[in-house]
């Protein structure tokens, strides 16, 4: 399962820095792009299998997700895609070159208990 090894990767990422700052994470603040391939459902229900007997048990996982934007030449300008599926411009129908966002899995932040 992709999503489980993500999450598990993540867990590992936050059991360091508890480790290094003294600290309890709270929450982890993650970023995921609508092309990343992972759900952001099964991710979330992951990471709580993930945090299992760790100390990061009772934290919480907290997805924002990217939108796909995209360059359109044709436009000069930047479109957000709402569909994964059809990779044009919304506004003239050019099919896109250039992905300028989505494709995101990264954490942004964590939450230290205080
Ligand atoms: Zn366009």
């Amino acid at each position: 399962m992709h999503e489980l090894s993500i999450a598990m990767s993540i867990v590992e990422l936050g059991e360091e820095e508890a480790q290094r700052q003294g600290v309890q994470i709270k929450a982890i603040h993650l970023k995921v792009g609508a092309l990343s391939g992972v759900v952001p459902e099964v991710l979330r229900s992951s990471y709580e299998m993930a945090c299992k007997d760790t100390p990061l048990q009772g934290s919480r996982l907290l997805v924002e997700e990217v939108p796909i934007v995209v360059f359109c030449g044709h436009c000069q300008a930047r479109r957000t895609l709402s569909s994964t599926q059809w990779f044009c411009c919304p506004e003239c129908g050019t099919p896109a070159s250039e992905v300028v966002q989505g494709k995101e899995l990264q954490v942004v932040a964590l939450e230290i208990a205080a």
